[in-house]
């Protein structure tokens, strides 16, 4: 059978092994090859119907079922066709060799969800939050992914462009009128309405932002002298055993990364090889490495000993970290110094005294780490958004904010709200440049 380029198939379920697995092609007009997979049967559309897989050569590959799609009412908008055969690895391939000697081609990462895109059944942000469901690592990071896929997100940028656009028509037919310049603001309330669209503007972004933040997490490096209790926090944080705790000093030589959840939020707790001159040659690997997790951190959490405080050591460790990172400094051994458990703000610093083999105080740090992530609860209401996305509503925001100090001169007011307009057009991709595209969707893993 001859080649078809627009036909492209993939195991759209995960490698391994499962009760289950499926194997999907999307092209246009497949019915008949619907037909041929289905023994000469034409499926009836969306509907399951039993059925055994045969090869080229007749040979029986799987029995399963056999689901249509036909155009538009399918995931991509084309013609779908679904193999659900069982769930192994063998049979998935037999079941995609098939396919492919039927004339199609593998997908591209993303080209499904990218299809699904051009042919309007999705808006970029909804394109995108297939990908961040499917990696989700908390349930409400899950929530929020699933929110943007219906299309929250989506609306609630549509209905502030639905907004800046009424206003950019408003201003751009009175640029012809040049003499009623100074009436128009006033009678068309084109102030109010530009500070309107400011408020919903921001709203938007800080519910986006706090969205990215169950996406992204938190980078939390534990740092703090050989035996002063980071692997002993990192398991009272992560509330089961996972660093190695021990007593002999510089056991811990590699970073280690552990993701734990915090209110939802990933929290990803990099617990540090202690940092000190060494010889040992793997020893300064791992301090090398702790380096460089240092310096692409969101929080420092410092560990210093209750009883002792700091000493001469962690002085110049001070020294090198990165300004400008918050930092908590954590007095630990609390249980040892005889004190209770206490958090103290001065100048700006944290001091949050515990005890990681108790836990006693640990909530403090929990607490404290919450704050500093800029979490606040918002209920459901929360996009799982992307950098993208909030880089797109930074700038609109700044455009909207730059008309507003243009009142005096229509034009450059209008150029403003334009460009503000096509930066929240990015985001569900009305306005995208094609790179841009080829980007998001190349992330996606094939299958998708
Ligand atoms: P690290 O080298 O900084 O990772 O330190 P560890 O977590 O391995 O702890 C070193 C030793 O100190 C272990 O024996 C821990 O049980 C002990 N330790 C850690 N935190 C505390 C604490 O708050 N109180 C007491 N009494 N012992 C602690
Ligand atoms: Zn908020």
């Amino acid at each position: 059978m001859g080649r078809r380029p627009d036909l492209i198939t993939a195991i759209a379920t995960a490698p391994g092994r499962g009760g289950v697995g499926i194997v999907r092609l999307s092209g246009t007009d497949l019915g008949a090859l619907a037909a041929t997979l289905g023994n000469g049967h034409p499926p009836t559309p969306r509907h399951a119907s039993f059925c055994a897989f045969h090869d080229g050569d007749g040979r029986l590959i799987d029995e399963g079922l056999l689901l249509y799609f036909p155009a538009p009412h399918s995931f991509t908008g084309e013609d779908v066709i679904e193999l659900h055969g069982h769930g192994g690895p063998v049979v998935m391939q037999l079941l995609l060799d098939r396919a492919l000697s039927l004339g199609a081609r593998l997908a591209e990462p993303g080209e499904f969800t990218r299809r699904a895109f051009l042919n309007n059944k999705l808006d970029l942000a909804q394109a995108e939050a297939v990908a961040d469901l499917i990696e989700a690592s908390t349930v409400a990071a899950a929530r929020s992914a699933v929110r943007s896929l219906s299309g929250a997100f989506s609306d609630a940028i549509g209905r502030v462009r639905d907004q800046l656009i009424d206003l950019r028509m408003l201003v751009e037919a009175t640029l012809d009128f040049p003499e009623e310049e100074i009436d128009f603001l006033a009678a068309a309330r084109a102030v109010e309405r530009m500070q309107g669209i400011e408020r919903a503007l921001a709203d938007v972004l800080d519910r986006a932002e706090q969205g990215a933040l169950l996406r992204q997490g938190l980078h939390v490096v534990l740092v703090g002298q050989p035996n002063v209790g980071k692997s002993s926090l990192l398991n009272q944080l992560a509330g089961h055993e996972r660093a190695i705790v021990t007593d002999i000093a510089g056991t811990t030589r590699d970073a280690l990364k552990e993701t734990i959840q915090l209110a939802g939020i990933p929290l990803h707790v990099i617990d540090t090889a202690g940092l000190r001159d060494t010889g040992d040659t793997v020893e300064k690997i791992g301090i090398e490495r702790t380096w460089r997790e240092i310096d692409n951190a969101d929080v420092i959490v410092r560990l210093v000993d209750a009883r002792s405080g700091l000493t001469a050591e962690d002085r110049a460790i001070d020294a090198r970290l990165p300004p400008g990172v918050p930092r908590i400094t954590v007095e630990n051994k609390c249980d040892l110094a005889d004190l209770p458990p206490q958090r103290t703000d001065t100048d700006g610093a944290t001091r949050i005294r515990l005890s990681a083999k108790t836990g006693n105080g640990v909530a403090l740090l929990r607490e404290h780490l919450l704050k500093l992530a800029g979490w606040h609860p918002h209920g459901e209401d929360v996009f799982l958004a992307r950098k993208r996305h909030l880089t797109a509503l930074a700038n609109a925001l700044a455009h909207v904010r730059e008309a507003q100090a243009r009142t005096t001169a229509l034009e450059l007011m209008a150029e403003e709200l334009r460009l503000g307009h096509e930066a929240l057009s990015e985001i569900t991709g009305e306005f995208t440049p094609d790179d841009l595209l080829g980007e998001i969707f190349s992330r996606f893993c094939i299958g998708k």
